[in-house]
């Protein structure tokens, strides 16, 4: 599967790669290495990603190269999509980055769509840092310490720190691999999950606090609005793995994050932008359910975009608490 890939890096010369916008480590990680990997190779690789890339993140190497923009004269022959089950998910540039000659899809979500003329879609892989980590062994390019990082850093996150369900031998496997070219655990780990700043520390209370559980106790719903993220000067971002804490409740199967987004003004029918991000326990897909409104993802984490208005946001949630 991977050969005619390989065959086909090897000619090209300037290639697109980007990913899903509100990058997450894996998104981000996935995306510098691939960069480092085709320059390893001698090509040129231009990064993108719309969305700014989170504060914990800014650590990681070369990060200030990726553009939110495409430059209008570019010319690549070939685009790398990492990360996404719809080409959309990289937001604005993705009829463009449709446009080019060859179109690479490397993803691990079990709502991928098979957009491209080439796929890499594995959904038993921990994360499509995995998938890229596999590329760059049959590219033959050595993982230096910065390409461990990323590598390191992707899988490290969308394991949520080798717990979720997705933690597989192989992520231990190649996270090893990736600490004895370099990488220091403690110091990624300080990065990601050791510099909070008060607001966000604030944050967090306030969304524990609106914590609601349904009747039946299986479900939990969790809620970030603009005033929230204001009151503690914070961003979207700043609530990132917050949901966690909603799916440990004992007994919930399923907990939602309502994340309000930033809505223009003057919008007359009282309906707002909302993310929801869902977790499962592993008993339910929540892929399906976000596959439902229209989202995407894994079965025990997956999201959507809606608009409507909190009450109405919450009560459609609500009414999914009586199937589990
Ligand atoms: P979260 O909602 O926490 O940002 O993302 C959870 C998982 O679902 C991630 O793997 C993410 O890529 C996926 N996901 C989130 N929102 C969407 C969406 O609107 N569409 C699709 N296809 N996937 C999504
Ligand atoms: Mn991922």
């Amino acid at each position: 599967m991977m050969d005619p890939i390989i065959n086909h890096l090897k000619t090209s010369k300037h290639i697109l790669v980007a990913s899903h916008t509100n990058p997450d480590g894996d998104a981000i990680g996935s995306l510098i290495a691939m960069g480092l990997a085709l320059e390893a190779l001698g090509k040129k690789a231009t990064l993108y990603n719309e969305s700014p890339i989170p504060t914990v993140y800014r650590f990681l190497p070369r990060v200030d190269s990726i553009v939110n923009k495409l430059p209008s004269d570019h010319e690549f022959d070939t685009t790398i999509i990492l990360d996404c089950g719809e080409l959309d998910r990289i937001g604005a540039a993705a009829k463009q980055a449709g446009q080019t000659p060859a179109l690479i899809n490397i993803d691990h979500h079990t709502t991928n769509d098979g957009f491209g003329q080439w796929r890499l879609v594995d959904t038993s892989a921990c994360a499509t840092a995995e998938i890229v980590y596999r590329l760059i062994k049959e590219l033959n390019v050595a993982f230096t310490q910065e390409l461990a990082v990323c590598i390191y850093t992707a899988i490290l996150t969308d394991t949520g720190s080798f717990r979720f369900l997705n933690t597989t031998s192989s992520a231990f496997a190649i996270c090893d691999e990736m600490v004895a070219n370099g990488v220091e655990p403690y110091k990624i780990a300080q990065h990601v999950y050791g510099t909070f700043s008060i607001g966000r520390l604030r944050l967090l209370n306030l969304a524990l606090d609106s914590i609601e559980i349904s009747l039946n106790g299986k479900l939990s719903m969790m809620t970030v609005t603009q005033r929230m993220l204001k009151d503690t000067e914070t961003y979207p971002e700043d609530a990132d793995g917050f949901i966690n804490y909603a799916r440990r409740i004992k007994a919930v199967r399923v907990a939602a994050l309502i994340q309000e987004l930033q809505n223009e003004k003057g919008r007359s029918n009282g309906k707002r932008k909302f993310h929801v991000s869902l977790r499962s326990d592993g008993t339910v897909d929540v892929a399906d359910i976000a596959a439902s409104f229209g989202g995407g993802g894994h079965v025990a984490a997956a999201g959507f975009n809606l608009d409507t208005t909190l009450v109405e946001m919450k009560k459609t949630l609500w009414q999914l608490a009586d199937k589990l």
